[in-house]
């Protein structure tokens, strides 16, 4: 039996295991991809996370695990499929093997939404991808479209615009809602252009991308653009389906806690992207993980009393 299971291994699950480790919680951490680090993993650059100002997003996930590591905290690949609330606790059930545990710690994250629009599932691969700093590589020279107007989209936009031809940013309204900083970034770059209030319609090609259909949303008018590549960047989804059973989620998926990380399920906390809450940030995810923990050590207090 442990005293907590943490189910995600990014920012969040990482900070949740270090602090467990250090308070001398019995804790095993679970993830799905041999790689720790999450979304973090794919970012190119970070440089709001204080200390460590332009580390790339791939060292800083290394960081975190190698910190972690060096506490000897106990990791295991996993995939969960559910949760399911026991009179004792929890019991984890993933497709290795069922894990008893007094609490749980969702730190899940999230997943790429999707246009759903013609030609996005069917080019999936094949021109279109929801990692820029993944599959960037593929389309140097070439001319690509990015699709978003948040944080994601733009610094996809500044990491393709070193190797692409041209890159079109492609936002839905006359305002980009992504940090200063990187609006300032993205305006000064002379081969990315930004086109305002156009929504995608239709990605068309010949067993690879070779257009992009737009609608303007304020005139009607359409247009056709000749592009290699679709970089989807319209948001995320947070992956709380597995706990479907033991708790709810909003109108959006995201697990409704306040800054203690506790759930209405007595035992269930939640941290980092996957919980509701006003700023997605490694800093933000990390704090969590410290949060969460300090909660369960008081639930677990209680529970002995
Ligand atoms: P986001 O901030 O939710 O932005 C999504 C963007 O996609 C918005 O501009 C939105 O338009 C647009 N959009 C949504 N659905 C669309 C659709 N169907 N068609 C066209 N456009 C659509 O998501 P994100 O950029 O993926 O970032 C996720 C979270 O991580 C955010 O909280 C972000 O701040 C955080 N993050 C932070 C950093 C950093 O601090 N450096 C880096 C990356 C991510 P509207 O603007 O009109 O809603």
């Amino acid at each position: 039996m442990y005293d907590v299971v943490i189910i995600g291994s990014g920012p969040a699950g990482l900070s949740a295991s270090i602090y467990a480790k250090r308070a001398g919680l019995k804790a095993v951490t679970l993830e799905q991809n041999p790689m720790s680090g999450g979304q973090v993993l794919n970012t190119y650059e970070v440089d709001n996370y204080p200390g460590l100002s332009g580390i790339g997003g791939f060292d800083l996930g290394i960081k975190f695990r190698e910190h972690a590591d060096k506490l000897a905290c106990e990791f295991k690949e996993a995939v969960v499929r559910t949760v399911k609330k026991e009179p004792e606790g929890f019991t984890v059930v993933t497709e290795q093997e069922e894990i008893k545990t007094r609490t749980v710690i969702a730190a899940m994250g999230a997943t790429h939404a999707k246009l759903n629009i013609p030609g996005e599932e069917e080019f999936a691969g094949m021109g279109v991808s929801y990692c820029a700093t993944c599959d960037g590589a593929f389309f140097r020279g070439k001319v690509t479209a990015v699709i978003g107007g948040g944080d994601v989209a733009v610094e996809d936009a500044v990491f393709l615009s070193r190797t692409c031809e041209k890159v079109y940013l492609i936002h839905r309204r006359n305002e980009l809602r992504a940090a200063a900083v990187l609006q300032k970034e993205v305006m000064e770059l002379p081969n990315v252009e930004i086109l305002w209030d156009m929504v995608a319609e239709r990605i068309e090609g010949d067993g690879q991308v070779k257009a992009l259909a737009l609608k303007n949303v304020k005139t009607g008018e359409k247009k056709s653009l000749a592009v290699d590549g679709v970089f989807v960047a319209v948001g995320i989804i947070p992956a709380s389906d597995i706990l479907k059973d033991v708790t709810e989620c909003d109108a959006k998926g995201y697990l409704e806690a306040g800054e203690d990380c506790a759930l209405d399920t007595p035992g269930l906390f939640a941290a980092g992207d996957v919980r509701k809450k006003k700023l997605r940030q490694i800093v933000t995810a990390v704090a969590d993980g410290a949060n969460a923990v300090t909660s369960i050590l008081e639930y677990l207090q209680g529970q002995t009393m």
